[in-house]
C-alpha cells in the first residue's frame, strides 16, 4: 500500500489507474506532508473520535486520519476514485468508504449511526465550488458536532473570521460566528496541491459552540435580516431592510425597531454584530 502525502506517490497512484481530474468536482489534492500534519493537529482527533471525512479524494488525508482516529467514514462523490480508495486504504479496518454527494447524505443520521448520537468530527480539504452550502447545512441541520477543521479558500476564510466594520465582514461571518469559534490555523499556498488551484487556501477549526453567542426568538427572521442588509450592502440598514423582497416590514416598522434597539437611523449593516441582529429581530418580533 502507498504512504502518500508526496507528489511522486500521487502521481503513481494517478497514474496507476489513469485518472482524469474532473474540475466540476473541484479536485486539488493535498500533496504536503507538513500541510497535512497541520489539519490533523488543528483537528484535534484522537482514537475516541468519529471523523466523517468529506471528499477524500485518493486517501490521502484518510490515511492520516485513520493513523490518529478511531473510525473515519470518508463520502466521496467521483465513482472513478472509489476503486483507488479501496486500494490506497485497504490496510484500515477503522476506515469506510462510502460514494455519495455529501450534500444529500442524512449527516444526523452519520452521527448516530456511527457514534451513538454524540458530537462528531469533520475534517476536509473542501471542494471550493460548495464550501458555503456544505458548512452551513451541518450547522443549520443541527448535526452533533464538536469540531469541524476545512481547508477553503483564503478569502472565505477571512469571512468568516471576520469582525463587524470590516471588508471581509457579512452574512457568512455571523453565521459561522453564530454556531462556532473561528480559529485560523495556517496558509496554505497553491504549490501543496496538485493540479494547483488558482487561489490561495487555508485552513479554519470551526469548534462548535455549546449554545450560540446571542439569544433570539426567532431565529430564522434573525437570519433572514443578515441576508437581507448584506445583499444590499451600499444602503443604510433600514433601506436595505425595506426594500428586500424576503421581508414584510414597512419602512417605518423597521426604522421603529431600529430605534428601538438604541442604533443610529442611518446605520449600515455592515456596522451590526449578532447581539444587535438579535436585538432587531426581537424588535420585530413584539413591535413596540
Ligand atoms: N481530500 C483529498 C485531498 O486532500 O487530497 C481531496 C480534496 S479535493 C479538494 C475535494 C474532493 O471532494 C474531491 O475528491 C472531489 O471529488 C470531492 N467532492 C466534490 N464534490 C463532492 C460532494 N458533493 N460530495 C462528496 N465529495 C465531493
Amino acid at each position: 500500500m502507498a504512504e502518500l502525502g508526496s507528489p511522486q506517490e500521487t502521481i503513481q497512484v494517478l497514474q496507476k489507474h489513469d485518472f482524469h481530474f474532473q474540475k466540476k468536482y473541484g479536485q486539488n489534492f493535498l500533496i504536503d506532508p507538513h500541510v497535512l500534519n497541520k489539519i490533523i493537529d488543528a483537528a484535534d482527533v484522537g482514537r475516541d473520535d468519529f471523523v466523517l471525512e468529506i471528499g477524500p479524494g485518493i486517501g490521502t488525508m484518510t490515511q492520516y486520519l485513520a493513523e490518529r482516529a478511531g473510525r473515519v467514514l470518508a463520502v466521496e462523490i467521483d465513482h472513478n476514485l472509489i476503486p483507488i480508495l479501496r486500494e490506497t486504504l485497504a490496510e484500515y479496518d477503522n476506515v469506510e468508504v462510502r460514494q455519495g454527494d455529501i450534500l444529500k447524505e442524512d449527516i444526523a443520521a452519520i452521527a448516530r449511526e456511527y457514534n451513538g448520537g454524540k458530537p462528531i468530527k469533520v475534517v476536509a480539504n473542501l471542494p471550493y465550488y460548495i464550501t458555503t452550502p456544505i458548512i452551513m447545512g451541518l450547522f443549520e441541520s443541527h448535526v452533533p458536532l464538536a469540531n469541524v477543521t476545512v481547508m477553503v479558500q483564503k478569502e472565505v476564510a477571512e469571512r468568516m473570521r471576520a469582525k463587524p466594520g470590516t471588508k471581509d465582514y457579512g452574512a457568512l461571518s455571523l453565521a459561522v460566528q453564530y454556531y462556532a469559534e473561528p480559529y485560523l490555523a495556517a496558509n496554505v499556498p497553491p504549490n501543496c496541491f496538485i493540479p494547483r488551484p488558482n487561489v490561495g487556501s487555508a485552513v479554519v477549526r470551526l469548534t462548535c459552540l455549546a449554545r450560540p453567542p446571542v439569544e433570539v426568538a426567532d431565529e430564522r427572521l434573525m437570519f433572514r435580516l443578515i441576508r437581507a442588509s448584506f445583499n444590499q450592502r451600499r444602503k443604510t440598514l433600514q433601506n436595505g431592510l425595506a426594500n428586500s423582497g424576503e421581508l414584510d416590514f414597512s419602512k417605518e416598522e423597521i426604522g421603529q425597531a431600529i430605534q428601538a434597539v438604541g442604533l443610529p437611523p442611518d446605520i449600515r449593516g455592515e456596522k451590526l454584530g449578532l447581539a444587535e441582529f438579535a436585538a432587531l429581530a426581537d424588535a420585530l418580533t413584539t413591535p413596540v
